[in-house]
């Protein structure tokens, strides 16, 4: 077997996709920088833990500032001066956006975030913007030296899950002409606090409640009047993503502009996941990547026996299996990437590539985030006891790779979501048309079995299944997406 995931991520990107003409350049010296300087850095600022909050300035005002290791600052500027927002703008495709991430999540898993949710804010923008937004709140977003930093901020304390009955804040409209409304209420995790500008959701003011009043803003850090729009309360204490802030904030006649009022907020809220879904996936992947690499290098040089335990015929055997489903995943979520970026500026209603995308997004969510935990932790095992100490990095993978299952959506979140878009027809007409050609006999018949299972039950029994299904789906559609020769990764 060919180890190519012992190789840094650059080395990896070159030699499985067929990578646009200008990416090398910028690709290969961002991945440099990250072996030259970011690395080191990195941990630095893993070992500082949390940023720290600033609430008052010298002259007792309000200021809610967030206080940074220096060198945080520098990882991040990189990656943004590298072009992780702007190209995709630049060149219409997501591409840029996940393969830098790619590289960026592999070094630090944390610092993906902040780019994430910047993608997933100007995203929605682009889209849905007015004149105003595009040319107040859009623009410094794609600027190419000190960009602003965008922030998704959905979950109240009652729950993230079910937004529809959980979201308590408010919208009150201020001036129609200006489309100008004021937020009132507070959210309880919000990553990259201290984001220039945020899409936030809350309930429209009046008598509809549930999915019916549920709509996405736009949320500027500082109102018209230049002052502070957003109340900082508190920073969290985390395990995974110690770097970025996560803090909880709380919106008093907080100035926001709705985004689409002829459009459920729902639409746009799935809309900004399904971005932040694939991004999770493709650092998923990244992350699962560094740890068999991180592994491998380890196993190479760690005698016992006589001999590298690389060379025990159990321990290459696993290295085997893990070179195979990360190969698989690794095609899978560049599949999965290429997909959303066929569909991303659709607006509903959505065309049938759109919903075959959703299910894709929630089996790539879904798999990745568990083999991301699963490779972190069989590498830690293979780095015996040094795994658990700190300065061997292992430990910070698993941590890392801890939150990647449970933001953007829970498991349960992706296997019921996956459940209610494979009960389409069109979906199922189209797994089985595409996988076909692609699985074993028996792994067809496997797969119609499964999707089979789940068709006739009532809702409950479906539910109650689908928890036994869906990780025996995911499995086999990755595999039959990662071997399906006209599976297109990444178009030049
Ligand atoms: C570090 C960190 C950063 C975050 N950053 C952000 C951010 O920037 N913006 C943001 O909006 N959110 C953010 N979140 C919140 C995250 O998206 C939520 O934690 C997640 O969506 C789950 O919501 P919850 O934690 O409230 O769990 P709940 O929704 O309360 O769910 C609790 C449990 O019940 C399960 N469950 C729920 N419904 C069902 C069902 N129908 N059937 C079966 N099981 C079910 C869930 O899967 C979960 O296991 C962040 C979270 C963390 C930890």
């Amino acid at each position: 077997m060919n180890h190519s995931f012992r190789h840094p991520p650059f080395a990896v990107l070159k030699e499985t996709l067929p990578l646009p003409a200008n990416a090398e350049e910028y690709l290969q010296s961002y991945d440099g920088w990250w072996q030259q300087e970011g690395k080191a850095m990195s941990s630095a600022v893993d070992r500082h833990r949390t940023p720290w909050l600033k609430l008052y300035n010298t002259r007792g005002e309000r200021i809610d500032e967030i206080g940074y290791p220096s060198d945080y600052w520098k990882m991040l500027r990189k990656g943004y001066d590298s072009g992780i927002i702007w190209r995709a703008f630049e060149e219409n495709s997501l591409m840029p956006f996940f393969m830098i991430g790619y590289i960026c999540c592999h070094y630090d898993p944390g610092l993906f975030c902040p780019y994430t949710v910047s993608m997933s804010t100007a995203a929605p923008l682009f889209k849905y913007g007015n004149d105003f937004i595009k040319k107040n709140l859009l623009r410094p977003m794609l600027a190419k030296t000190n960009a602003w930093q965008g922030a998704t901020w959905f979950t109240e304390i009652k729950g993230g899950s079910d937004l529809a009955n959980n979201t308590e804040t408010v919208a009150t409209l201020k001036s129609k002409a200006e489309n100008l409304w004021l937020l009132n209420g507070e959210k309880y995790f919000c990553s990259n606090m201290g984001g220039d500008v945020a899409v936030v959701s809350a309930m429209l003011e009046g008598d509809k409640k549930g999915f019916d009043g549920l709509q996405m803003f736009v949320l500027p850090k500082y109102n018209r009047a230049g002052k502070l729009n957003y109340l900082a309360k508190r920073i969290k204490d985390k395990i995974a993503t110690r770097s970025v802030p996560t803090g909880e904030l709380e919106f008093k006649n907080s100035e926001a502009y709705l985004l689409d009022e002829n459009i459920p907020g729902i639409y746009l809220i799935m809309e900004v996941l399904n971005i932040s879904r694939i991004a999770n996936a493709v650092g998923s992947v990244a992350v699962a990547h560094r740890a068999f690499a991180e592994a491998y290098s380890f196993a190479e040089h760690r005698v016992a026996f006589g001999k590298p335990v690389l060379q025990h015929p159990l321990l290459a055997q696993q290295f085997e299996d893990k070179s195979k489903q990360l190969y698989e995943a690794f095609r899978f979520v560049w599949y999965a990437a290429e997909l959303l970026n066929k569909v991303w500026q659709q607006k509903p209603p959505y065309s049938a590539d759109y919903h075959f995308f959703r299910f894709v997004a929630h089996v790539a969510k879904y798999y990745t985030a568990e083999l991301a935990a699963q490779t972190a932790k069989w590498s830690m095992e293979v780095h015996g006891g040094l795994g658990i100490l700190e300065e061997f990095g292992i430990e910070r993978l698993l941590r890392e790779a801890m939150i990647l299952a449970i933001w953007e959506g829970t498991p349960h979140r992706q296997i019921l979501d996956g459940l209610k878009v494979l009960l389409r027809k069109d979906v199922q007409d189209r797994l089985y048309s595409e996988l076909r050609p692609a699985l074993s006999k028996e792994d067809f018949e496997n797969i119609h079995q499964l999707i089979e299972s789940v068709n006739e039950p009532p809702q409950n029994e479906k539910e109650r299944l689908i928890g036994y299904v869906f990780p025996r789906l995911a499995e086999l559609v990755v595999k039959g997406y990662s071997v399906k020769k006209d599976a297109k990764v990444i178009s030049n």
